[in-house]
């Protein structure tokens, strides 16, 4: 466990001994978030979520047992992971029995033996209780978030912080892991999670759904919803896998004129929008394409509620193709190149919203000059103009400006570019270079002054750091 052999340790001086055991130490309770310093957790990479629950509407409650594959990044004599509220029963650390307790949303695991800097161990913890769902919480998300119960089952939607009201996980999207699903819920149910589904089985009063994530995954980008579904399949035209889930109670859609049953909706949607930004963006990232449509409500109130989990976003109250196509550029933006800490939301909020630009120009219903005009037409005066977005402050991390000022700047960079082949390099590098991993704002605004070959400071500065409205850029 130490490299000092037993020979020269049978030498040394007690002191010098016990010097030698502390090599082993606690992990970190959080992975270094400024705005969430309890997220996540030091020590440890996690590799693999092996997840089976059941979950029975009739009572809301879930019992789980969560497998977690982790590769040591330090010596571990304790490690934690995050769990809101839920009860364990038991843990072990490979095949012995761990000790564990709890001290608020940290479950800290004490394995018998201690875990080498470099070893791949794994963890098993046994627990259950009623999720909680996530309601007045001080960050801006304008709705009850996490695990929702609905009429016939349940809806996942956990960003930035919620995951852990449903699973022990190292809950912060700088570590990314892979994910299967087994999912146990009263026959006649279903159950649409992110990935593919491998397979789904009844076994008496029972049935089992067993969905696979195999590309990495962050945490609060998960989800297996449960209730009753109208399921369509197929491919998009450009030739992406894609698999559509719609709960049957929803109503049909009219756009322009046309109207559709729900599930054509979200099907057609997801295809043309999918399509499109993979020829804008690059490639598309994932094995999978879909939506999950859920009838979703709060105390009686339908929530306006959609996120973009990996592989399928879900939708509750929301019916406008803008919205879907916002939820699939974070596909790219989000998903793939996620943040590396939540300081730089902006590079999704602000990347989707700039999507949506892009989509009214693909729709004919405006140029993305003119969707800027209508953001930037804000007063000088108004608040909104207030907030640098490169470092929003953990409060107002989803407030409008967030979003729409962060679409402005793409706008305003693809302008003062003024060549799109120049700009569209830059994203499509982008999200090639961070596929799968993270990114800082440094990061996309070195690279777009590389690619670009412009002196961008100035610029960035204005847009991104300096709390009023811009005039000279
Ligand atoms: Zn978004």
């Amino acid at each position: 466990m130490c490299a000092v052999g037993a020979a020269a340790l049978s030498a040394m001086a007690p002191a010098a001994r016990a010097g030698t055991e502390a090599h082993f130490t606690p992990g970190a309770p959080g992975i270094g978030d400024p705005y969430f310093p309890l997220e996540g957790n030091g020590g440890f990479d996690t590799r693999h979520y092996d997840l089976s629950f059941s979950y029975d509407p009739a009572g809301d409650r879930l019992e789980g047992l969560a497998v977690i594959t982790a590769k040591a990044t330090q010596n571990l004599s304790r490690f934690d992971l995050d769990l809101q509220q839920l009860d364990v029963s038991s843990v072990t650390v490979g095949p012995q029995r761990a000790e564990f307790a709890r001290d608020g949303q940290e479950l800290q695991i004490t394995p018998k033996q201690p875990i080498p800097d470099g070893r791949t161990f794994t963890v098993a913890i046994h627990y259950g209780g009623v999720p909680q769902t996530i309601v007045g919480s001080p960050v801006v998300f304008g709705s009850p978030y996490g695990f929702l119960h609905t009429d016939d089952g349940a809806f996942m939607g956990d960003e930035p912080n919620a995951a852990s009201t449903w699973f022990p996980v190292s809950d912060h999207p700088a570590d990314k892991a892979t994910y299967t699903f087994r999912v146990t819920v009263p026959k006649g149910l279903g159950v649409v999670a992110n990935g593919t589904l491998m397979y789904d089985v009844d076994a008496g009063d029972k049935s089992l759904w067993v969905w696979d994530e195999p590309l990495p995954m962050a945490s609060y980008l998960a989800t297996a919803d449960i209730g009753h579904w109208l399921v369509k399949q197929g491919r998009t035209p450009g030739g992406i896998p894609e698999y559509v889930a719609v709960d049957p109670v929803l109503p049909d859609v009219t756009v322009d004129g046309v109207t559709k049953s729900a599930l054509d909706f979200f099907y057609d949607s997801t295809a043309e929008a999918g399509d499109l930004w993979s020829q804008t963006f690059g490639p598309y990232p994932f094995d999978v394409i879909g939506a999950i449509a859920d009838n979703a409500t709060y105390d009686g109130r339908p929530l306006g509620f959609s996120l973009e989990t990996q592989t399928k976003p879900v939708y509750s109250a929301v019916r406008n193709a803008g919205t879907i196509a916002h939820e699939l550029a974070h596909q790219w933006f989000g998903d793939s190149v996620s943040v590396a800490t939540w300081d730089n939301i902006w590079l999704n909020e602000g990347f989707a919203t700039f999507a949506e630009y892009l989509w009214g120009e693909h729709t004919g219903a405006g140029s993305a000059h003119d969707a800027f005009l209508a953001d930037y037409s804000r007063p000088a005066t108004s608040a909104f103009w207030n907030q640098a977005i490169a470092d929003p402050q953990r409060d107002t991390m989803f407030a409008s400006a967030v979003y729409r000022r962060g679409g402005m700047t793409l706008q305003a960079l693809r302008e003062k570019i003024d060549d799109d082949d120049t700009f569209f390099r830059i994203l499509k590098t982008w999200t090639s270079t961070h596929e799968y991993g993270n990114g800082t704002t440094a990061e996309f605004t070195a690279l777009a002054e590389r690619i670009s070959g412009l002196d961008l400071g100035a610029f960035f500065q204005t847009w991104l750091y300096t709390p009023s409205k811009p005039t000279t850029w």
